[in-house]
C-alpha cells in the first residue's frame, strides 16, 4: 500500500509574523519557511506505517512554486521515499489544492492519503476534508492514533468531548492531530541521502484543473495590542477593583 502525504511550506512556527504595510498580506520576504508543524506529524505517521510494515511506499507531495522543494527535501530526509511537486505561482484555496492533490491520487492510488489537520498560516482546516469528498473516500480528521487493519483503519479522533474511535474502509483520507506523535528529526547523513531521491515536478497548469479563485482577501491586520495591566498590592485591593471598576463581580 503506498501512503500519500501532503507537505505545505508555511511561515516558520518561531517566526513572529508582520503584516505588510499596506495591509494586503503578512510579510513573506527574508523569513524563514519550514513544513507545516501538522504535515511533519502527518509525515512522521506515514514513515511509520512503512516501517511497521504496513506501507510499501511514502510518496511526499506539495503544491506550490518551486521553492517547496525546500519542505519536500524534508520530508525526503526524513524517510519519504520520493516527492513530487505541482508547481503554481501564488498561493492557492483549499479546493484548489484538493483538486490538485486528487490528480496525484488518481495517478498514485495510495491507499492512505496524510495531511495535517491544519495550516499554521491560513488555519484553513479544509483541505483533507475538500480531498476526501473529491476521491468519494472515507475520512478520519484530527487523528491522535491510527491503526491499519486489513483493508480497514481505525482512526482515533480528538473530538470536543474526548476521544471518538471510528473504523475507515482503505481508501482513507486522515488529517493528523498533534498528539499522534513525535515528528523525528533529519539526520545530516539522511539530509545528504535525500539529496538524491526523486523529486518530480508537474506544472499545475498541464493537470487541466480549474484552480481560479474564489475568495478575495479584502485586508489583513494585526491583531490589536494588548493594554499594559496593573500591579495591586493585596488580594482586598483586587476584589475591590474587580467589583468597581471591571465590574465583573
Ligand atoms: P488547510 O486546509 O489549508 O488548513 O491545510 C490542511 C492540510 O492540507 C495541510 O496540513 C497539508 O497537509 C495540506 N495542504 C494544504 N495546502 C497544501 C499545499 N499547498 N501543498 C500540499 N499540501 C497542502
Amino acid at each position: 500500500m503506498k501512503v500519500l502525504v501532503a507537505v505545505k511550506r508555511v511561515v516558520d512556527a518561531n517566526v513572529k509574523v508582520r503584516v505588510k504595510a499596506d495591509e494586503s498580506d503578512v510579510e513573506l520576504s527574508n523569513v524563514k519557511m519550514s513544513i507545516n508543524p501538522f504535515c511533519e506529524i502527518a509525515v512522521e505517521a506515514a514513515l511509520q506505517l512503512k516501517e511497521s510494515g504496513q506501507a510499501s511506499e511514502v510518496i511526499a507531495v506539495s503544491v506550490g512554486p518551486d521553492v517547496c522543494q525546500e519542505q519536500l527535501r524534508t520530508a525526503l530526509a526524513m524517510g519519504a521515499d520520493r516527492a513530487v511537486l505541482i508547481k503554481t505561482g501564488n498561493d492557492l484555496e483549499p479546493l484548489a489544492i484538493a483538486k490538485l492533490l486528487y490528480t496525484v491520487t488518481q495517478r498514485e492510488e495510495p491507499g492512505i492519503v496524510l495531511l495535517g489537520k491544519q495550516s499554521i498560516d491560513g488555519d484553513n482546516n479544509q483541505t483533507g476534508q475538500m480531498l476526501s469528498a473529491l476521491m468519494g473516500s472515507a475520512q478520519g480528521t484530527f487523528a491522535s492514533q491510527i491503526n491499519v487493519v486489513g483493508d480497514w483503519v481505525n482512526v482515533i479522533r480528538e473530538v470536543d468531548g474526548g476521544l471518538e474511535t471510528r473504523s475507515l474502509r482503505l481508501p482513507a483520507v486522515i488529517t493528523a492531530d498533534l498528539r499522534l506523535n513525535e515528528p523525528r528529526y533529519a539526520s545530516l547523513p539522511n539530509i545528504m541521502k535525500a539529496k538524491k531521491k526523486p523529486l518530480e515536478v508537474i506544472d499545475a497548469s498541464d493537470l487541466g484543473v480549474d484552480i481560479a479563485p474564489r475568495l478575495k482577501v479584502i485586508k489583513v491586520s494585526a491583531p490589536p495590542e494588548r493594554k499594559a495591566g496593573i500591579r495591586v498590592n493585596s488580594v482586598q485591593e483586587l476584589v475591590e477593583k474587580l467589583k468597581n471598576e471591571a465590574g465583573v463581580i
